[in-house]
């Protein structure tokens, strides 16, 4: 009576589902027997196709959260889904390990403020060694929530930006843009953040979360127009400290302008601004004493207030002559402030177009810091921001201020510091990506989004199509490879290692690697006039890092091979992040509108609970590594797929975890189990009980038929939706298979066929198990992507273990495809018709409270003719299921069924009538289920195998009565719990036994197992 599965067994599986143990050994398993390894050496030596990919780089700043987690599984299910087809898949991992958010991390743990002091304090040799410590530390963070998660990706084989052999490859990039004539040095206005001290790129401008709400200065202030007493520009402006660099006015051409009479004064302005300017500054006496088009200020020279405080501004006066006058700008917006728009090129995008196509000197006298250089005269050292409030305090002892109050509005911040940030001309270096704009766009529209909303995002934010700031004024990055003449201005950009070495005029020592500080110190002869040429003194924006990678990661055999990945998948945030670099490089280097990969899904954000973005400061953050230690990996996995669609905010809740999630994979668990001890039992063998011997042997029925016809609808639909990401409907359709079809509907129909030893009924079983073995070993396969741990332990603890010739790791099976010959239209549509009508007895029997689990005599069903006909092809069933003695069926309701003692219900065309009336056989069988019911149930709680024959069941204080209408069962309730021997003492105290209590209606009863 032995099973093969006895608690000896070193894999067995336990009898109840612990998913943290089971998953630390498979995890040992797959480590002693390197699976992940042959796996992969597998699939490259036998595939039936190749799909590309390349790792979207974690920057090794941080500990991977939850979301990063979710973002993992969704890549890991792609692999093993697509392995098991058949694919090779590179699924090597890679990291992001340069640039500002590396280097802020690493300045907070040396505790240093700024770039200065950083560069004072450590120097920069030193530096370069912390970040190399900090990404080691936090690479192995990373490392390990993926080892927890079961995410297969080859860390051996990982790609780290920082290496010499990816930048070189990053280098060559930049070389094919500068051929191109789009690597462009120029002055640009910039986003720069005075705490981090760098520029930052348009996109990193546009993240989610850069603009904040910030309090301003609000500022109505006038300019003097030139030989006039008493005739003033209007000026508004949130940015005083623009005013040092200020140059001209911009006026719209097409506009109407009011001279306005305020007291003794004429203020000009936009007309259509004149009355809700007023109100503002509350001035109700006021006229407009003359309109002229903004066209005929053009030229008017202002009186520039501040050259006293700031005497380069006189100089400026002479070195060209447009500087402090009127110029005419269609952007003059003259529905907001007054129409009249002050402009510092120095400190403004628009402002500075303006003068360089009039050739206006640019005034940007600022270092590093944002301080103002000597040339800000008495702002000299002080902070751009800071001077606000001198600037104001000097237009009011000038009598030019008109107003200043204060106002809140949305501002671009720091998405690393929060600082607000300034706009400044600076030098940098940019990919002229607005140049290629319109094949960058071509490119985007040929990659699979899978959802509409990210497509247009990310599709609309391509179609801004601004030059790619590149340079970073940073120490730990990948150094800008260009070298420029200090003599002629002649420019060279470097493509490798090799060549720099080749070319340098230095000794190169032993350590030197591609970054600063010993790139800085070679120089080399120039080609054209003999000079010196020094590198610019520039690191590439990390982004580009990354954007590199399908080029950079790879040999040119590999990329030739590879690229374009078949599919990428990444948070949403990456919209202007990654994909955005990845398409831009891309088209650069290949000088072609194709994309570097074919699919791309972005994800949604991982939020708390409540909906609320995680984030340091409401410290709602959950690390990967805690919750995957304290929650099950294939329960946080299936968890997160299932939850909602990928582009969806996941509010990520992990009091639902042990719930739906943990139930379905454990039923799962428990039908696997059922299914290896009742076959164990009964000798099966899948070699020799197969489904074509069943059929051969007429031993399928229609609940067999009807379930493996399902069988192949879950796997064409679930493909077919993980085809298009939509794994939330696929996972419910897999959940559907387990809890309805399986657990559910099949197994409670062929459960009491199962539990007969009977010889005779044999070949029925074996059938059965056949069928069990076919769809759970399927379905266990199906699983495979998303719960990888389960599968794997079921598949060797079940199916490897009965059929040794099966594949080493349930990776290696073939991903199953619907078998047209196992489709069965007729008899789902028989099934779903008594599936309808059983459930329609169950509301009858609830709506006056009769268990199911009491017989009833008779019922009658009422319904078309097609339907009757399909509930006579399966009218055992119908019986056992409804727990009914007979039915008769009619397509009109009979007249006896109006009598009293019949109990209703009815949906569509269908209707059911079952009687109430019990008699003491039937109250005597519903006892007996009762009782039989809670033996079971015992017999489960006290570790008993369902093929564990009993010998002696005991049950006491049963009054007489009950043990009357018992006593023609007594055999039945033999066979349903498995047991030789039933006793039904009165008295309890009777027998010295341990007895059990239980509840049988309002009544106590005690039971008492003995095993054989
Ligand atoms: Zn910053
Ligand atoms: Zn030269």
């Amino acid at each position: 009576m032995t099973a093969k599965f006895g608690t000896t067994s070193e894999k067995g599986l336990t009898a109840s589902y612990s998913p943290l143990e089971l998953e630390k050994e498979i995890r040992e398993f797959w480590q002693r027997n390197r699976v992940q390894q042959k796996l992969a050496l597998f699939r490259e030596k036998n595939n039936s196709g190749v799909l590309g990919y390349v790792e979207g780089p974690p920057t090794l700043n941080g500990i991977p959260h939850v979301g990063h987690a979710r973002g993992r599984a969704m890549k890991d299910l792609r692999y093993r889904w697509k392995t098991m087809q058949g694919y090779y898949i590179p699924f090597w991992a890679g990291w992001d390990c340069q640039g500002l958010p590396v280097e802020l991390e690493v300045e907070k743990l040396l505790g240093v403020k700024n770039k200065r002091e950083l560069l004072e304090k450590v120097g920069m040799e030193r530096f370069i060694q912390e970040c190399k410590k900090a990404i080691m530390k936090y690479h192995k963070e990373w490392a390990a929530a993926d080892g927890k998660l079961g995410v297969f990706i080859d860390q051996d084989k990982a790609y780290w930006t920082y290496k010499d052999e990816y930048i070189e490859r990053e280098w060559q990039i930049l070389k094919r843009a500068f051929d191109q004539g789009l690597l462009e040095e120029g002055h640009y206005v910039v986003a720069y953040c005075p705490g981090c001290q760098t520029s930052l790129s348009s996109a990193e401008v546009g993240y989610e979360g850069a603009y904040k709400i910030v309090e301003d200065p609000s500022l109505y202030f006038k300019f003097l127009l030139a030989g006039k007493q008493d005739e003033y520009f209007l000026v508004w402006t949130t940015m005083p400290f623009t005013l040092i660099t200020d140059t001209m006015l911009a006026v719209n051409p097409e506009a109407e302008y009011a001279k306005v009479k305020v007291n003794d004064e004429k203020w000009i302005l936009a007309k259509l601004r004149v009355q809700p300017v007023m109100q503002e500054l509350g001035i109700e006496k006021y006229e407009i004493t003359e309109t002229v088009t903004g066209k005929s200020l053009d030229g008017t020279r202002y009186e520039y207030p501040f050259k006293d405080l700031v005497p380069e501004q006189a100089e400026l006066e002479k070195k060209h002559p447009l500087v402090h006058k009127v110029i005419l700008e269609d952007f003059v917006d003259v529905n907001t402030a007054t129409g009249v728009v002050h402009q510092a090129p120095g400190n403004g995008e628009e402002d500075f177009f303006a003068a360089q196509k009039r050739g206006v000197p640019i005034f940007a006298p600022f270092d590093d810091e944002v301080k103002f250089t000597k040339d800000g005269g008495i702002f000299n050292g002080k902070f751009a921001r800071d001077t606000d409030a001198i600037v104001i305090d000097e237009l009011r002892k000038r009598g030019l201020l008109v107003s200043a109050e204060t106002l809140k509005h949305e501002y671009p911040t720091c998405w690393r510091s929060h600082h607000k940030l300034v706009w400044l001309a600076r030098k940098e270096y940019f990919l002229r990506t607005d140049k290629i704009n319109s094949r960058v766009l071509e490119a985007a529209e040929k990659v699979n989004y899978f959802y509409e909303s990210p497509k247009n995002r990310f599709l609309s934010f391509l179609r801004e199509g601004k030059p790619w700031c590149i340079s970073r004024e940073r120490v730990w990055g990948a150094p800008l490879p260009i070298w420029k003449c200090r003599e002629c201005g002649a420019e060279t950009v470097v493509a490798s290692k090799k060549e720099l070495l080749a070319r340098a005029l230095e000794k190169v020592p032993a350590d030197f690697e591609l970054h600063k500080p010993w790139v800085d110190r070679i120089t080399m002869k120039c080609e054209k006039c003999g000079g010196a040429m020094h590198r610019e003194d520039f690191v590439l924006d990390a982004w580009h890092n990354s954007g590199a990678s399908p080029y950079a990661r790879f040999t040119d055999e590999e990329f030739k091979k590879f690229v374009p990945v078949d599919y990428l998948t990444e948070a949403m945030d990456q919209t202007r992040g990654w994909a955005n670099t990845l398409l831009l490089e891309y088209v650069i280097l290949t000088g072609k509108a194709e994309s570097p990969y074919k699919a791309f899904l972005l994800q949604g954000l991982t939020q708390d609970a409540r909906g609320r973005k995680m984030s340091k400061s409401l410290g709602n953050i959950i690390d990967a590594n805690n919750a995957l230690e304290k929650y099950s990996a294939d329960v946080f996995r299936f968890y997160v797929l299932r939850k909602c669609p990928p582009t969806d905010a996941n509010d990520f809740d992990p009091g639902e975890l042990s719930r739906r999630p943990y139930q379905v994979l454990s039923t799962l668990y428990h039908l696997s189990r059922f299914f290896a001890e009742n076959s164990e039992f009964d000798g099966f063998d899948p070699k020799k009980h197969t489904l074509e011997s069943a059929k051969r042997g007429k031993q399928l029925k229609s609940p067999d038929l009807w379930l493996l016809s399902r069988l192949q609808q879950t796997i064409e639909t679930y493909t077919a939706k993980l085809e298009t990401c939509e794994f939330n409907v696929a996972l419910a359709v897999l959940e559907d298979t387990v809890i309805e079809d399986l657990s559910r509907l099949y197994v409670p129909m062929v459960r009491k066929e199962l539990w007969s030893d009977d010889p005779a009924t044999l070949g029925r079983r074996l059938a059965v198990y056949s069928t069990l073995w076919h769809v759970l070993k399927t379905v266990t396969l199906l699983f495979n992507p998303v719960t990888p741990y389960l599968s794997e332990a079921l598949y060797q603890n079940i199916y490897k273990r009965i059929d040794s010739a099966l594949p080493e790791t349930v990776n290696l099976e073939k991903w199953p495809k619907p078998n047209e010959e196992l489709r069965n239209k007729a008899v789902e549509e028989d099934f779903q018709t008594l599936f309808n009508i059983v459930s329609l007895v169950y509301s009858a029997r609830q709506s006056v409270r009769l268990k199911r689990r009491w017989p009833l005599s008779k019922m009658v069903i009422v319904a078309p003719e097609k339907k009757l006909r399909a509930l006579k092809n399966v009218e055992d069933l119908l019986l056992e299921l409804t727990n009914v003695k007979a039915a008769e069926y009619a397509e009109k309701a009979p007249k006896q069924v109006a009598k009293e003692g019949w109990t209703s219900a009815s949906e569509n065309d269908s209707q059911v009538f079952v009687d109430v009336h019990r008699d003491e056989k039937l109250l005597g069988e519903g006892v007996m289920r009762d009782l039989a019911r809670r033996v079971q149930a015992l017999r489960k709680e006290l570790g008993y195998k369902p093929t564990d024959v009993l010998d002696s069941v005991r049950i006491a204080e049963l009054d007489k009565e009950t043990i009357q209408l018992l006593q023609p069962y007594i055999q039945e309730m033999k066979e349903l719990t498995r047991t030789k021997n039933i006793h039904l003492p009165v008295n309890r105290e009777e027998i010295e036994t341990e007895w059990h209590e239980s509840q049988l209606d309002e009544k106590k009863v005690y039971i008492a197992i003995v095993r054989a």
